[in-house]
């Protein structure tokens, strides 16, 4: 039976994947979330023989039902080449009894660009499918790690534009040399004076304005997204989850069917429930846990059942993981609502009014698989150096809250599952946090210089992403208010009142 999506906010808005792929976000913004999870046809002792790019395709085929055999392959050995640095795509690395699953070996070292690679040859499928003549235009609001990966992505892909928000002053060094030296004429990078959440409601906000959605189709354009809110980002990231098992399994480190737990150092919630989606589909997995930083909203929401934005908002070291409004729990709170559009509908809009809501007793008890955590900088920091000292392995800041709040799971729990850490991006794009957890007395270096440190500590190559930026120019200067992003949009596309 094929899959067809739905919004979270109202059921009979029903379109196909590939239409939902398109679409971005549902007419009142709800997300798309499929009516079914089909189980796979293949065993997962099958699967453990395949490579990535065949995980991918059993995968994705059940999960983007309109899309040919032909047109699936096609886009998944487009994304899945030698952009990434290994065969392998997400290699497993053992390190203290825990395996990290490497998300970071594309293009822009970090995990967006598991999906950001794929995105753009689904969406250009996507159109050519449904006769869509408008050229796409691509809004991305980005905590830093989206925005470059979705650059990439999308820079020189006929028939799309893409349109970056960052917050100014809310990523590291690295990542906004990354974006700002991006290349490519349908490119447009923009820093706003506001923090990812503005950039986020700012870019939600001009999807939902009808105004502005008719200008543009005057002038040939329609919108479309790359954030994790595209079921074309959420799919693709069902995969290597699949594939860490598969690995798993075919290391002898598990029987089939032993269940394992997956830890994730969770923003916009995209990544876990990728996972929660995998689980769905048959993967055996115990426990999701969700690794927040100092913005523990998600930590309080599991521990009370009340999500409350009304907070101040921390700038921390794990920049890609500063959120308040973590869009994608939104398809979590549907599902245990009972898929009620109604119930959910209420919730978001209690969230949109008051900053808050809380779910009911029965909601709660299915939440049962998930464990809450968070690490604040100090146990980061400690993290990032405990790994290193005790296996000369170097994590990254993200990953190191992840690695923090499973240490702390286990203290509390006594659970031996075996366990994957979701390892999101390379130390590199982070290595000022990195090398101070690391070797402190070196933090008066600058940045490129600290590049060359990690690089003899790690004794891991440095990258070709950060090679590439130490001389490159900076294209995008351009930086706003926050109520002037829909100015911007407009001036980029030409298009005036
Ligand atoms: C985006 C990102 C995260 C958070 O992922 P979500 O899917 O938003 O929860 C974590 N770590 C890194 C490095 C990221 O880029």
């Amino acid at each position: 039976m094929a899959v067809l999506y739905h919004s979270t906010r109202n059921d009979d808005a029903v379109v196909t994947a590939s239409q939902a792929i398109l679409k971005g976000l549902s007419d009142e913004g709800g997300l798309f979330v499929p009516d079914h999870i089909p189980a796979w046809e293949k065993s997962l002792k099958e699967l453990s023989g395949m490579t990535y790019q065949e995980v991918a395709y059993e995968v994705m085929k059940l999960m983007l039902s309109d899309f040919t055999e032909e047109e699936l392959k096609t886009c998944i050995d487009c994304a899945y080449d030698s952009k990434f640095d290994t065969d392998k795509i997400a290699p497993l690395k053992e390190a203290e009894g825990a395996y990290y699953l490497e998300l970071f070996h594309g293009r822009t070292i970090a995990f967006k660009d598991m999906a950001l690679s794929i995105l753009p040859h689904l969406m250009t499928t996507a159109a050519r499918k449904n006769g869509v003549k408008k050229e796409i235009v691509i809004l991305t609001a980005t905590s830093g790690d989206t925005g470059k990966a979705a650059l990439e992505g999308f820079a020189g892909v006929p028939g799309t534009k893409i349109i970056v928000f960052y917050p100014k002053n809310g990523v590291s060094a690295i990542q906004e040399k990354q974006m700002v030296t991006q290349k490519g004429d349908n490119t447009f990078v923009v820093g706003i004076k506001g923090n990812f959440d503005d950039a986020q409601t700012g870019v939600k906000k001009m999807f939902g304005d009808k105004e502005l959605g008719a200008e543009l189709a005057a002038c040939g354009y329609q919108f479309s997204s790359a954030n994790s809110i595209n079921i074309g980002r959420l799919v693709p990231q069902m995969v290597y989850y699949v594939y860490a098992y598969a690995q798993l399994l075919a290391d002898g480190v598990i029987q089939e069917g032993e269940a394992m737990n997956v830890v994730v150092p969770t923003g916009n919630f995209g990544n876990i429930l990728a996972a929660y989606y995998a689980k769905e589909m048959g993967l055996p997995i115990h426990k999701f846990i969700c690794a927040s930083n100092d913005n523990k909203v998600l930590f309080d929401f599991f521990a009370t059942g009340t999500y409350d934005r009304n907070r101040e908002f921390i700038l921390t070291t794990s920049p890609s993981m500063d959120i308040l409004i973590s869009s994608n729990l939104e398809r979590l709170i549907y599902k245990i609502a009972g898929e009620d559009a109604a119930a959910n509908a209420d919730f978001m809009k209690s969230l949109n009014t008051t900053g808050k809501y809380t779910i009911t007793e029965d909601m709660k008890a299915k939440l049962a698989d998930f464990y809450g955590g968070y690490a604040t900088e100090a146990d980061t920091a400690a993290a990032i150096k405990r790994i290193y000292d005790n296996c000369g392995y170097v994590i990254d800041t993200h990953t190191a809250v992840a690695a923090f709040v499973y240490e702390q799971y286990k203290a509390a729990t006594g659970d031996e599952t075996k366990t994957v850490i979701a390892s999101t991006a390379s130390p590199y794009k982070f290595t000022r946090s990195v090398m101070d957890a690391i070797a402190p007395e070196k933090s008066d270096a600058e940045d490129f210089a600290l590049v060359d440190e990690l690089s003899g500590m790690s004794k891991v190559q440095i990258p070709d992403a950060i090679a590439e930026i130490r001389t490159a120019d900076i294209l995008h200067k351009t930086v706003c208010e926050v109520e002037d992003m829909c100015k911007e949009v407009k001036g980029f596309l030409g298009i005036c009142r």
